[in-house]
C-alpha cells in the first residue's frame, strides 16, 4: 500500500524563490501520474520532495498516512528513473540490478531470487551478462527500473526517463511502461514534457503553473473536461472566444459573442458577465457560409487554409476581429480560399465557458 497525499506543501528556494506553492493533493495506491506543466513549474521540485532529497518549508507529505518529516530516503520505499540514469558502468546488467539487496543485507539466496524477477519482469534475461556500455537505450532503462524492482520499492518517481528515445521506440516503450506499474502494483509519478505521453501513459494527469497545480484530472478530463482556463490552454490547443452572458438559467447558456448569440455549456456563470469561451482547434467545425442547419455557428472571413499532413490549419477572422485557428481533417471535402465567408459550428457539449479574467487572457495565461 502506498497511498501519497500533499498537505499544503509549500518549498522555497533561498529567500523567496518559491518553487512549490501550496501543494495539496492524493495519489492512490497504484496509480499511474504525470507531471506536466512549463519549464521551472515545479516538477522536478516535486518529485525531489516526495523522494526526500529536500524538505518542505511548509506544508507536510504523507505516505499512508504517515509523516515522512524524518523519513530518510532510503527508509521512504522509492525508487528512481531519470532520462541519464546512474546504472553502474563497471557492473553487468545483473551486478547493477544485486547491488540494491546487496547494500540492504539480503541473503544470497534472497537475492538471487529477485534478480531473476526483477529481470523477467523487465525482459531482459537474455542480456544480464553484458555490461551498460553494450545496451541500447531502451534496455538501460529496463536496466533501471529491474533495479528499482529488485530494491521491493513501492513507489516509482521518474523524470524524463524516455527523453533520450527516437520517437517510435518511445511510443512503445510508454505502453511497457504502463504496463510494468500496474503488474507490480507500484504507484508512479511520472513528470514529462510530452503531454502525449502523459495522456497516453497516465490514469490521472496533474498540471502545474508557477509551483501551483491546476488540475488533477483524467486525460479525458484534461481534454474534455479542463476546469481552468490554464489547464485548456495548456493541455492542448485551445482558442477563447470572447463573450458576455445573456441567459444563465438553461444547462446550456446564451452568451454572445460580436453580433451573434450561440449557446455554451453552462459552468455556473452569471448573466451580464464577460466570460471567454474555450474551445478546443480541433473542435471546430468549419463549413461554407450557404451550409444549412448549423444551428450554433459563428459567421468568419477565412484568412488561410494550410496543410499539417493529417490536419489543416484554418485560420478565420471573426465578425468580432478575433483571429482563430480550426484544425480540421486534412480530408474535409473543401479546401478554404482566402477571403472566403464561412461558419464556424461550435457544439455546446465540448465548449468551456471561464469567468473573463480581470487581467486580461494574456496575463492569467502567463506561465
Ligand atoms: P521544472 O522541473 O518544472 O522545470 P523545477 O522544480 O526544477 O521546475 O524548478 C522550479 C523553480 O524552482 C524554478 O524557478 C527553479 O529555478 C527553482 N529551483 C529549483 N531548484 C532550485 C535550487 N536548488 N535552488 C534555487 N532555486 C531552485
Ligand atoms: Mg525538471
Amino acid at each position: 500500500m502506498s497511498e501519497i497525499r500533499f498537505e499544503d506543501v509549500t518549498k522555497i528556494f533561498g529567500r523567496s524563490v518559491e518553487a512549490v506553492k501550496d501543494l495539496s493533493f492524493i495519489i492512490e495506491d497504484g496509480e499511474y501520474v504525470s507531471l506536466i506543466g512549463p519549464s521551472g513549474c515545479g516538477k522536478t521540485t516535486t518529485l525531489r520532495l516526495l523522494a526526500g532529497t529536500i524538505l518542505p518549508t511548509k506544508g507536510q507529505i504523507f505516505f499512508n498516512d504517515k509523516p515522512m518529516e524524518n523519513v530518510r530516503i532510503q527508509d521512504r520505499n522509492i525508487g528512481f528513473v531519470f532520462q541519464h540514469f546512474a546504472i553502474f558502468p563497471h557492473m553487468t546488467v545483473r551486478e547493477n540490478i544485486a547491488y540494491g539487496p546487496t547494500v540492504r543485507g539480503r541473503s544470497r539466496k534472497e537475492i538471487e531470487h529477485l534478480v531473476e524477477t526483477a529481470l523477467k519482469s523487465v525482459q531482459i534475461g537474455d542480456k544480464a551478462e553484458l555490461y551498460p556500455d553494450s545496451l541500447s537505450a531502451p534496455d538501460w532503462q529496463k536496466t533501471a527500473l529491474a533495479r528499482v524492482l529488485a530494491s521491493e520499492a513501492k513507489v516509482l518517481l521518474l523524470d524524463e526517463p524516455l527523453g533520450a528515445l527516437d520517437q517510435k521506440i518511445r511510443e512503445e516503450f510508454q505502453l511497457f511502461l504502463r504496463d510494468l506499474v500496474k503488474k507490480e502494483k507500484l504507484t508512479a509519478i511520472h513528470v514529462t514534457h510530452d503531454q502525449a505521453e502523459a495522456l497516453t501513459i497516465s490514469d490521472r494527469v496533474a498540471v502545474m503553473n508557477k509551483g501551483r497545480l491546476i488540475q488533477l484530472g483524467t486525460p479525458t478530463d484534461l481534454i474534455y473536461h479542463p476546469n481552468h482556463l490554464f489547464a485548456s490552454f495548456f493541455v492542448g490547443e485551445s482558442d477563447f472566444l470572447e463573450g458576455v452572458v445573456i441567459d444563465d438559467t438553461k444547462k446550456e447558456a446564451k452568451v454572445r459573442i460580436g453580433q451573434t448569440i450561440i449557446k455554451v455549456k453552462n459552468m455556473g456563470v452569471e448573466k451580464g458577465k464577460r466570460v471567454a469561451v474555450a474551445v478546443r482547434r480541433e473542435f471546430f467545425q468549419v463549413e461554407q457560409f450557404s451550409t444549412k442547419n448549423l444551428s450554433n455557428s459563428l459567421p468568419g472571413i477565412v484568412i488561410e487554409d494550410q496543410f499539417l499532413g493529417l490536419l489543416r490549419r484554418v485560420r478565420i477572422k471573426l465578425e468580432n476581429q478575433q483571429i482563430i485557428e480550426a484544425k480540421i481533417h486534412a480530408k474535409h471535402p473543401i479546401n478554404f480560399k482566402e477571403n472566403e465567408k464561412v461558419r464556424v459550428n461550435i457544439e455546446p457539449s465540448i465548449t468551456r465557458c471561464f469567468d473573463y479574467p480581470k487581467e486580461g487572457i494574456a496575463s492569467a495565461l502567463e506561465m
